[in-house]
């Protein structure tokens, strides 16, 4: 492309780059060099190339972000088309990151747009370090804090001191069904994911003993077959494939058969894919407004022009078009963003390493999923439970019936925690109160 025709392309970025203007930031200082960093400079990693990410991908190249990283993991798939549109039908079946990115690299001239085909998790900090900013949008809340707390491991504190310059900005975008939200994290400034998880309501189980005995959803009754006829019954000799449309057939007849007992009315096809696939529904407007805020946020990150979302944006499109924002506030204690060590309070002397562990699960503001465990007892590191090593597991199982006491736990002993929602260890340190009621916390 010739001087003159780039010129033309971002002569409108240039009016809001190269002058000055009354929502303009105070310290903002319009210059051409704004323009050519953005252009050429400035790297920002896209964290997804599913419904948000084709949409940002494709907003900031037609904004002018031209060194642009994506990754995801995952492939693309038939069901995907209706809105991921950098993908068609010959794509199916190869990674999302890659097709997308071939896509915008042989449409948009001049970008370099680099796909990693991975999960986040493979990754480390040096990786993550190299980005003037992180755009994510992800549909998975663990992902989500995961790479939260990666971004806090980069901050460095000198004497207790924040050094600015460590930290890498979090965009953030989320969709589900016409709900979405979209907010803007500067690590160790402003409130991060953990800080206002508990708005996060856990996934939508259903106990037990109503899916057992008292069935009163159509839900109900795949969850039955799903969790408990299944097993028993082992059609296929394999674990439930959601993808596989003779093992969701069977769910189907069995669900049915289940609801036409209880009586329960509603029972489709694709209400049992649904629920065994724990599908929810993408809605391709939603995903294009949240990108749009989301990219827009990014370009005033790395301009500076405007100030940016403070803090979290709400938007709703159930009924009408509905968005608002508010300024969410940082958690003192949080365990990823503050320097605080979190207490447990124990009240209960026979309280046992799987009570502890349930705590750490259904705590709204913690919501682990596989917490391992480790100590420091009588000066020896001992690991107290992991689930995620086979071996380790049945070796430390035992413990699980063990109180804190028996396993050597003493006041203040402290617990370092791993769990896969963070890519960093977790401190607790425990509290054993003294009194007759029982429970902790
Ligand atoms: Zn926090």
């Amino acid at each position: 492309m010739s001087p003159d025709q780039t010129h033309r392309r971002w002569s409108n970025l240039q009016k809001v780059l190269e002058r000055s203007g009354p929502f303009c930031r105070p310290d903002f200082e319009p210059s051409p060099e704004t323009l050519q960093f953005l252009l050429e400079n400035c790297k920002v990693l896209v964290v997804g190339a599913g419904g948000l990410g084709c949409e940002l991908l494709k907003n900031l190249v037609l904004m002018g972000f031209r060194q642009i990283h994506v990754i995801d993991m995952d492939t693309i798939e038939l069901s995907n088309l209706n809105r991921q549109f950098l993908f068609r039908h010959k794509d199916i079946g190869s990674y999302k990151a890659e097709v997308a990115a071939k896509f915008i690299n042989s449409r948009i001239p001049g970008c370099n747009i680099m796909p990693h085909n991975c999960e986040i998790q493979a990754k480390d900090e040096s990786f993550y370090q190299q980005f003037h900013m992180v755009i994510c949008g992800l549909d998975s809340i663990v992902a989500r804090r995961w790479l939260n707390g990666m971004l806090h491991s980069l901050l460095v504190y000198e004497n207790g001191e924040l050094d600015k310059s460590s930290i890498t900005p979090l965009i953030d975008g989320g969709t589900e069904a016409f709900k979405g939200n979209a907010r803007v994290i500067y690590p160790g400034l402003s409130p991060c994911i953990e800080c206002i998880l508990d708005l996060y309501p856990p996934q939508v189980t259903y106990p037990l003993c109503t899916i057992a005995n008292t069935p009163r959803l159509p839900e109900h009754c795949v969850e039955y077959v799903k969790v408990i006829q299944w097993p028993k019954e082992n059609p296929f000799d394999c674990a439930i494939d959601g993808d596989d449309p003779q093992h969701i057939n069977w769910i189907y007849e069995k669900s049915n058969e289940r609801a036409a007992q209880f009586g329960i009315q509603g029972l489709t096809y694709r209400l049992v894919q649904g629920v065994v696939k724990n599908i929810i529904p993408a809605v391709a407007s939603t995903n294009a407004v949240i990108a749009a805020a989301c990219a827009t946020e990014a370009f005033k990150l790395a301009t500076n022009c405007n100030a940016t979302l403070n803090n979290y944006m709400v938007l709703n499109n159930l009924d009408g078009v509905y968005t608002y924002t508010y300024e969410a506030e940082r958690k003192e204690d949080c365990l990823t963003c503050s320097q605080v060590v979190r207490e447990i309070e124990i009240k209960d002397p026979k309280y046992k390493l799987q009570d502890l562990i349930e705590f750490l699960c259904n705590q709204p503001d913690m919501q682990m999923k596989t917490p391992g465990l480790t100590a420091c007892v009588d000066g020896k590191n001992k690991t107290l439970y992991m689930c995620t090593v086979k071996s380790i597991e049945e070796r430390t199982r035992e413990n699980l019936s063990k109180t804190l006491i028996e396993l050597g736990l003493t006041n203040d002993s402290t617990i370092n925690v791993a769990d896969v929602t963070t890519p960093n260890i977790i401190t607790l340190k425990l509290k054993f109160l003294r009194g007759d009621s029982a429970g902790a916390q």
